[in-house]
This record gives C-alpha cells, sequence and structure tokens, in this order.
C-alpha cells in the first residue's frame, strides 16, 4: 500500500523566488537516493506567484504534490496540513528558502538506516541575524531544561521522522504546535546530524518579530503547563514569607515595646503579604484546573505503542 519510501514535506510562504531552485535541486538529491519519492509542497497563504508555481511543477513532475491552504496559517500548521498528505515511510521535513541544503538529506537518511526514529539537524556556522541566534539559543536552553531531551537546534527544521512517529503526531489535535518538539516526544532512539547553513539568498526572513514571540509562546506552551505552575510557588512562597514576617514583628514587639512597631505599620505589611500570597496562591489553583483542562482538551495520545510483541499470528485490530 506504501509504496512511497521517502516524502518532503516543505512549507511555502511568499517564496516566488526560491521555488525553482527549490524543485531542482530537491528532485536531484531525491533522484540521488534513487528510492520512491514524493515533494509535498504546502502553499501557506502566499500573495505572490508561489501557488502558479507549484501548480505548474506538479503538473511537470509526476512527484510533486500542491497542497494549498486558504490563507496564511503558518509555517508549523502547514507543515502539519503536508505531514498529513505525505504517504512515505520516512518524512523529511525542510524549509522553502533554501537555507537548509536538501543535499544534506541523505545524511538524515543515514541515521534513519541506524534505526533513529527522528534525525534532528545542527546548523554550523550559522548565517543569521545575531538577534535570532540569540533568541534561538535562549530557546534551546529552556526546552532542553523542560523536556530533559537533549536535542542542540530546535530551529532547524531540515528534520526526518518515521511513518510511525508522524502518525502519533497527526494524532494531536492542538491548535499551537510546534514540530520539533512534538516528534521527540514519540520518538524512541533520536539521532543529531551537522548540516551547512546557508544565508537567505535572495529575500528575507517570513518571520517578524511579532510573529517569533507568538512561536516561542507556542514552543513554551507545547511542552509544559510549567507557567501555571509558577503562580503557585510564588503565592505558597509570599504566603510563607508573610508568616514568618508577622511571628518576627510579635517577638521584636514583645522584645523592644510598642514604640518601636511603629503603630502597627510593619504589622500590616506582614498582614498585606499574607494576604496577597494566599491570594495569588489560589490563582494557582485555578491555574493547575486550567492546565488539566489544556491537556484533555488537547487530546495528545495518552501512550504511544512502539512494537507489540506476540507469538500469535498479529491481526490489525479495528
Ligand atoms: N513559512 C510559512 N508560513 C509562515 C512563515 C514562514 O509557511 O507564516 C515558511 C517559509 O516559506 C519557509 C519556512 O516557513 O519555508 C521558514 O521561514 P523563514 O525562512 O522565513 O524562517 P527563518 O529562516 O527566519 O526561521
Ligand atoms: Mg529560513
Amino acid at each position: 500500500m506504501n509504496s512511497v519510501y521517502l516524502s518532503l514535506v516543505i512549507p511555502v510562504y511568499n517564496e516566488e523566488v526560491n521555488l525553482r531552485e527549490l524543485v531542482e535541486r530537491c528532485t536531484k538529491t531525491c533522484e540521488g537516493i534513487g528510492k520512491s519519492y514524493e515533494i509535498v509542497l504546502v502553499d501557506d497563504g502566499s500573495r505572490d506567484r508561489s501557488v502558479e508555481m507549484i501548480k505548474r511543477a506538479s503538473a511537470e513532475h509526476p512527484q510533486i504534490v500542491g497542497v494549498i491552504l486558504n490563507r496564511n496559517y503558518g509555517q508549523h500548521s502547514a507543515v502539519m496540513a503536508g505531514l498529513a498528505q505525505a504517504r512515505g515511510e520516512v518524512v523529511v521535513t525542510l524549509d522553502a528558502d533554501l537555507q537548509n541544503p536538501p543535499e544534506e538529506i541523505p545524511k538524515l537518511l543515514a541515521e534513519i538506516d541506524k534505526g533513529a526514529d527522528v534525525v534532528g539537524s545542527v546548523r554550523q556556522l550559522r548565517k543569521d541575524s545575531l538577534f535570532r541566534k540569540l533568541s534561538s539559543a535562549l530557546v534551546n536552553k529552556a526546552v532542553q531544561m523542560a523536556t530533559g531531551v537533549l536535542m542542540h537546534d530546535y530551529g532547524c527544521m531540515l528534520r526526518a521522522y518515521r511513518r510511525p512517529v508522524v502518525d502519533a503526531m497527526l494524532q494531536c489535535h492542538e491548535r499551537s504546535t510546534f514540530i520539533p518538539v512534538l516528534g521527540n516526544m514519540f520518538a524512541h532512539k533520536t539521532a543529531e546530524v551537522p548540516v551547512e547553513h546557508a544565508k537567505r539568498e535572495n529575500d528575507q526572513s517570513k518571520y517578524s518579530l511579532l510573529k517569533l514571540i507568538n512561536l516561542q509562546f507556542d514552543l513554551l506552551t507545547s511542552m509544559t503547563t510549567f507557567p501555571l505552575r509558577l503562580l503557585s510557588l510564588i503565592g505558597g512562597g509570599l504566603a510563607i514569607l508573610g508568616f514568618i514576617l508577622a511571628g518576627l514583628l510579635i517577638v521584636l514587639r514583645i522584645i523592644y515595646g510598642p514604640e518601636w512597631a511603629a503603630q502597627g505599620v510593619f504589622t500590616v505589611f506582614a498582614i498585606l503579604f499574607i494576604f496577597m500570597g494566599t491570594q495569588i496562591l489560589a490563582m494557582g489553583l485555578l491555574g493547575e484546573y486550567i492546565g488539566r483542562i489544556y491537556n484533555d482538551v488537547r487530546a495528545r495520545p495518552r501512550y504511544f505503542i512502539r512494537e507489540i510483541v506476540s507469538q500469535q499470528a498479529a491481526t490489525p485490530r479495528e
């Protein structure tokens, strides 16, 4: 049934200047690999001639599948749309802007052959602006701390996924996704390879500052509800501080007499701390519920079976 070995999934947003070269280099690389392949180009509501070019490319090459979205949904949603169409045993995602050379794909496939479920890539000598590099570095650190999965470069979309991982990702129906993190969740074995990184040759990055900030929030919320829990921690801390202060004031008041207490001003502070603390704590409690609602609404698969081992002939169950 699944006759395609390799699917490339490429989101395209106003990339008319890069498309021709992209298609050329991708087909050449895939031909070189010598296995059946398809190239899924997902148009994410481009306003330039990208759609037209994708249609033409698909008419010329039987291996090219065009998926045209009605408007701009963002890179990760576009990739999801592409994953849903991809039929390959192995799916490789990459950017349309040729910053990750398609010629690196065989390197990823080599790691897949060695048994990895997900192969990430680390950009050597990144050719992005300092600001982009800095924000990426921060994000990478945060992800590493939160998920415990050690991958060095979450910003790099040149990645390979095995079919079971893709299927698992497609079962996640949440709106805000960050695909590399999602992929790692369902991987048993991951690997990383160093890849070249070219400058964006022909035009500008498609990410504005606002879109970038949005993306970082997607990343953060897609892996953890920890920020909500932070409220409980802060609230609890403040309340405890208030109680300690109150106790301290009582002791000092007894030692130094009523003049020291400044007509109860300090006491007011202590009471304030206690109230503030309990308030934030209560908010944190709400946060805990919201976190659980969020997880349920997201309805990610609760577990993911890698394989079932049994002596009986495996009969697929409906
Ligand atoms: N992209 C997209 N939708 C968007 C923004 C970007 O499909 O709303 C695509 C874009 O065409 C490119 C990839 O996502 O293929 C990465 O975009 P870009 O190279 O601008 O991001 P950067 O390299 O700055 O991370
Ligand atoms: Mg880019």
